[in-house]
């Protein structure tokens, strides 16, 4: 695309008296990020650095090759050719502006020979010290790997957002020169994993990043950002009782589990201005406690909605009644134990309730050819009775958690000596 606005014009022209890789750049680039690799063909060995070919027995994880010294991790392979594609970023300053230049370094190791290097410049993210971004990079070819460039093609201004947001994987960072800007809000070298464009963007725009950076909680900043919370008040409130207390978060997992325990204690509604919730002697287990609290509440909540619905449903408890209503007189009743039909949707709701289980929930109040009574034992409930009206057939009856209570037995048979009653209120012979 062509150079619309003066900045753009701007990076253009700088770019173009950008300096090639020096010899330091290069000899860099030679021995950065690169694994030494000898080719194992079964008997012998093919050192991919200088080409030498020689006998071995015995697969070994690294070797060290005879001719020129280098230590070679192993590889089975049939091929006598190999390649080998990474990429190095290369941050360096110009006229106000910070470059970050994505070189492609590409190994190959012919039939013949030792390997050699083609490095090629992909990608330059120009970064001013506002944060604002520009991106001058080769068109991309279209095909199978997402990182393919049509290096014979110059470089250009790109506005596809696909170049800024999509990085280049990197392996090897080389630091030439860097803004003094980002020197003063804190910038040391250490990339903690971020993409430089990512990390310096943030350092230039954002206060709270380059506290949270300068106090040596990169870490912290890298996963916040990533998970889009570095402008969310809850978290903000909870970085900062973290950095007032030195509370210790290096590392990348306990990072992760405390921003973790921090989301559960939001959905909580505790107070995250606390020290005691934020800052946990045991992070572990207060994590742990913590999610185990809001599967609880999510647990309560759901079931919370489906009375609710329930409830609200006029027209089921009405047809229910309409439907049932000849069968409510009835009453089997045996020594102290008493068996009632359930005379309306309110009445499942406490049967399901006191005896946790999901006649309330599963709607059993909406299915046309079941009864549904509760058997009680000195007023107690004991259990829930299901009878098939079609046949009246007795289908289950359930204690308290689907269990069996001690009065099953008597129960049951107290239903079926009953069951002629209801075949007669519902017309059956
Ligand atoms: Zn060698």
């Amino acid at each position: 695309m062509k150079a619309r606005t003066r900045r753009e014009r701007e990076v253009e022209e700088l770019s173009r008296r950008l300096a090639p890789l020096s010899s330091s750049d290069m000899e860099f680039a030679r021995t950065a990020g690169v694994e030494h690799t000898g080719l194992y063909t079964g008997k012998r060995v093919k050192c991919t650095e200088c080409g030498h070919v020689w006998q071995q027995q015995g697969l070994k994880k690294q070797v060290r090759c005879p001719h020129c010294n280098t230590l070679l991790t192993l590889r089975a392979s049939r091929c006598k050719k190999a390649s080998e594609v990474c990429y190095m970023v290369v941050l360096q300053s110009c006229r106000g502006w910070q470059v970050c230049r994505y070189f492609r370094l590409k190994w190959s190791c012919p039939v013949n020979g030792g390997r050699t290097l083609c490095v090629d410049e992909a990608v330059q993210h120009w970064i001013g010290s506002d944060g604002k971004l520009i991106v001058l990079a080769r068109p991309r070819i279209m095909g199978f790997y997402i990182d393919n460039f049509n290096y014979k093609e110059p470089m250009s201004i790109k506005r596809n957002v696909s170049y800024s947001a999509w990085h280049l994987p990197y392996w090897a960072v080389r630091v030439k020169s860097v803004l003094p800007v980002l020197r003063r809000n804190g910038y040391k070298q250490n990339l903690f994993a971020m993409q430089p464009y990512d990390l310096f963007c943030l350092l230039l725009t954002n206060p709270f990043a380059e506290t949270l950076y300068k106090a040596g909680y990169g870490n912290l900043l890298r996963i916040l950002d990533y998970r889009r919370v570095l402008h969310d008040d809850n978290y903000i409130a909870a970085v900062k009782i973290v950095l007032r207390n030195h509370y210790p978060l290096k590392s990348k997992d306990d990072v992760v589990m405390w921003l973790d325990m921090v989301e559960s204690l939001i959905k909580l509604d505790k107070d995250v201005h606390n020290r005691h919730f934020v800052c946990p002697a045991n992070l572990k287990q207060a994590h742990d406690r913590a999610m185990e609290q809001v599967r609880r509440k999510q647990e309560l909540e759901r079931r919370r909605t489906i009375a609710e619905k329930l409830r609200k449903d006029k027209k089921l408890a009405k047809s229910y009644v309409k439907r049932m209503n000849k069968y409510f007189d009835l009453l089997f009743t045996h020594g102290n134990i008493v068996i009632g039909v359930l005379k309306s949707v309110a009445e499942f709701e406490e049967e399901g309730k006191a005896m946790h289980h999901c006649v309330f929930a599963n709607k059993y109040f909406a299915k046309e050819n079941s009864l549904v009574m509760s058997a009680r034992v000195g007023g107690e409930r004991m259990e829930t009775i299901e009878i098939d009206l079609r046949d009246c057939q007795l289908v289950q009856s359930r204690g308290v958690n689907n269990g069996i209570s001690p009065y099953h037995d008597e129960i049951v048979a107290l239903v079926n000596a009953n069951l002629f009653q209801i075949r007669k209120l519902s017309g059956i012979a």
